[in-house]
């Protein structure tokens, strides 16, 4: 099995959807688009081109044109896409690749319509339903020597924290409208074997497309609850559904080999600007984290794409993290750029078009995942060979009627091993009746006996019982492993796959075509020149005027476009100096505070304590007591050992005066107990009638107010060292000890 490594490009397409109502209503008034009736998009399937028409240029302003992988047009169906530009990338996750898809783009372009789209409806269903159905019917038609074992999880990035969609704690039953979830964060982590994973994530076997897409509804759901308002939510974060096939098969060498394919089912937030005006302190920062992770997504597009700049950030947010591989690494990559053809959102779509232009230059290293260490598949494996081994060794022990040449245990019906277990139950019992009715035996003879068989009879239980528990855990792990070969073969299914095949043939077909059609395209510019033969003067003028003109169109777009970028490029300096310049000031007041009202030695003495977490991207307090070891033995300072038993430390002197007979002068100064006093309040209601009030009046009726005794508010004290308490170890010591994770605003 050879290891699959070479260097392939991120695949980019662009797919515009239908103008909506309100956009057809606005545009009816318009003429002169040519993007289709009031669009401001052109698109040529064939070429793979997008145009782009500025509806606020001048009349002349030539046209942009961007040319992709494929690019889809507002009537393109869902299937198209599928079969074109995904299809294959799941089947490379079949034998062992990473994949990953992700849609960027506008809110409301068509992210989520191309990644779920309409579940209801087959010709509507997007990319991640269409690629569970994938996975589960390739896994069915696959040969019978091979295992899988299907995995899924479900996260969320919002305002830079990864929280669990499928956190079993999330979907503990809750009383309805007390939304009271508190989102677990989760941490990045990162090993040398499997890149970059989120710790403690929750994972599911799947074992059909319905308990998948059960588990991503079950996801959607805690979205949705935990979302305040969840349109807005759901433009700000971005969400990642991970699906791991785990696949074993027989290799050249006999043995079995285990490859893991990763996909990564990605929609983003919202690509357009943030607007940050008027925002201040800590919704500043929020706004700042907000898109910090498309942000961070962008510069690391442009540093890969411009191949120059050694270092990628990969490190500056958490999504860029998690797609650490999915851009420049060890993937096949797709990104399904989303567009709106509204002349309104002329900027936020050359954006878009400028942003998946740069992603197309992106290359990867994508390689078949065979043999990880850390495969689950693996260890599935070696837990079922093991339940199998102590069922038959079981099997073994407790009956002997099994043939020679009949090895292991072969997961028999359950019929025959609950007769198997009445016949040996009946043996027994028979036995007993032997001999009760045994009248040779004596009384106390066969009380024994009949003691030792009923001894038998539960011994017998508990081992079943035990095989049963044992059966019962084989069964549902082996359920877990999903065996090719199985459901083929009927006539429809037959079909369908042949209805596929071809269809896949179309679009490889296509695709083709297109990479030939561009090929053509950038080489007949190049070598017009050179087969251009001029039978006179006049038409060689002709014709190099006609070229000094394309051109010269080239040159002028090339300009527009510099231009562009610098405008582009001036704005979002303007826009990051403004947000500096805010929380600089937050910075100042932050100083001013520290500065003149945290004393100086206190201040030194956090500042020594605290360390930056570069994983977690947080200041935080090195412990007292280094936590591993502060068990053994404490690096703490010890109260003076000369109050033992006592409240504070007296001396030699005042021990032994109290020891010869308690001498007053040594008797504790605090002879009160000034805790509080337990006697009932007394509350009277007020009957208060003005005519009554004279000079002596009183609210109080005077007869029946209980008068506390004031002996008992002020009980003399028991003196301190008469009645040394046992010291409660020192509670100081643990909470000092115990890792401290706050974060210190001072700080930041
Ligand atoms: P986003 O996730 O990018 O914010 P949505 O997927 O929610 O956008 O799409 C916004 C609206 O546009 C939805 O009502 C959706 O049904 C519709 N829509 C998007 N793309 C298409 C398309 N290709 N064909 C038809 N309707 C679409
Ligand atoms: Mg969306």
């Amino acid at each position: 099995m050879s290891k699959v490594k070479s260097s392939e490009t991120v695949k980019v397409v662009i797919r515009c959807r239908p103008l909506n109502r309100k956009e057809e209503a606005a545009a009816a008034g318009v003429t002169r688009t040519p993007g289709g009736v009031g669009g401001i998009v052109e698109m040529d399937m064939r070429l793979g081109q997008v145009v782009l028409w500025n509806p606020h240029g001048p009349p002349g302003e030539p046209r942009k044109t961007f040319t992709f992988d494929s690019v889809y047009d507002p009537s393109s169906k869902q299937r198209d896409l599928y079969d074109e530009t995904v299809r294959p990338l799941i089947d490379s996750v079949l034998d062992g690749f990473n994949g990953t898809i992700f849609a960027y783009g506008q809110t409301g372009t068509g992210k989520t319509y191309t990644m779920q789209g309409v579940w209801l409806e087959p010709e509507r269903r997007g990319v991640i339903p269409n690629a569970f159905e994938h996975v589960f019917t390739q896994i069915s038609r696959s040969s019978a020597d091979r295992q899988y074992l299907v995995r899924a999880s479900y996260l969320e990035i919002y305002r830079e924290e990864i929280r669990d969609l499928l956190d079993p704690n999330m979907h503990a039953p809750h009383v309805p409208n007390v939304h009271t979830h508190t989102h677990h964060t989760l941490e990045l982590r990162e090993s040398p074997e499997s890149g970059v994973y989120v710790r403690d994530l929750t994972s599911c076997v799947c074992k059909s497309v319905k308990e998948i897409q059960e588990l991503m509804n079950l996801g959607n759901q805690v979205r949705s609850v935990g979302a305040t308002d969840m349109n807005e939510h759901s433009s700000r974060s971005h969400t990642l559904f991970l699906i791991t096939v785990e696949c074993s098969l027989p290799g050249p060498d006999g043995r079995q080999h285990i490859r893991v394919g990763r996909l990564n089912l990605v929609d983003l937030a919202g690509s357009e600007r943030q607007a940050k005006t008027g925002v201040h302190g800590e919704r500043l920062k929020e706004a700042a984290k907000i898109n910090l992770s498309l942000s961070a997504l962008g510069n690391v597009i442009s540093a890969l794409a411009d191949g120059r700049s050694g270092h990628v950030p990969y490190r500056d947010s958490k999504l860029t993290r998690l797609l650490q591989d999915s851009l420049g690494g060890n993937a096949k990559t797709v990104m399904v750029a989303t567009l709106g053809p509204a002349p309104q959102h002329y900027e936020e779509t050359l954006t878009t078009l400028r942003y998946a232009n740069r992603a197309k230059n992106i290359q990867n290293q994508p390689r078949v995942n065979e043999d990880p260490k850390d495969a689950l598949l693996r260890e599935f494996q070696k837990e079922i060979a093991w339940l199998r081994a102590q069922l038959s060794h079981r099997e073994g022990r407790g009956k002997h009627r099994k043939e020679e040449g009949e090895e292991g245990w072969d997961g028999e019906g359950d019929e025959e091993v609950e007769k198997e277990r009445t016949l040996q139950e009946g043996r027994l019992e028979e036995e007993k009746e032997a001999i009760r009715e045994d009248g040779s035996l004596l009384a106390e003879e066969k009380q024994r006996l009949l003691g030792e068989k009923e001894r038998m009879m539960g011994d017998l239980k508990k081992e079943w019982d035990a095989t049963e528990q044992l059966t019962a855990k084989y069964k549902a792990m082996e359920s877990k492993l999903l065996v090719g070969g199985k459901n083929i073969m009927d006539h429809t299914n037959e079909q369908q796959k042949t209805l596929e095949i071809r269809r896949q043939e179309i679009a490889e077909q296509s695709r083709r075509e297109r990479e030939i059609q561009q090929q053509v395209m950038v080489q007949d510019e190049e070598t017009l020149e050179l087969k251009e033969t001029f039978s006179s003067l006049q038409q060689e003028v002709e014709a190099k005027t006609k070229k000094l003109k394309k051109l010269y169109a080239k040159l002028q777009c090339v300009k527009a476009e510099i231009q562009d970028v610098n405008d582009e490029h001036v704005r979002s300096r303007q826009e990051l100096e403004q947000t500096q310049n805010q929380l600089t000031r937050e910075l100042k007041f932050k100083f001013l505070i520290i500065e003149n009202f945290i004393p100086l030695e206190e201040k030194n003495k956090i500042m020594n304590r605290l360390t930056f977490d570069p994983e977690e991207d947080q200041w935080k307090f090195t412990p007292l007591v280094p936590a591993e070891r502060s068990g053994q033995f404490s690096q703490m300072k010890k109260r003076p050992a000369s109050a033992v038993g006592y409240k504070r430390p007296i001396s030699q002197y005042a021990r032994v005066s109290l020891a010869m007979g308690a001498h007053s002068r040594y008797r504790a100064e605090n002879i009160m107990f000034l805790e509080l006093d337990m006697t009932h309040p007394t509350t009277v209601s007020l009957d208060h009638r003005p005519s009554e009030v004279g000079p002596n009046y009183s609210p109080y009726p005077t007869d029946n107010v209980p008068h506390r005794e004031r002996a008992a508010r002020v009980r003399m004290s028991r003196s301190w060292c008469q009645t040394p308490r046992a010291i409660t170890s020192s509670t100081s010591t643990v909470s000092l000890a115990t890792h401290s994770t706050a974060t210190p605003t001072a700080a930041q």
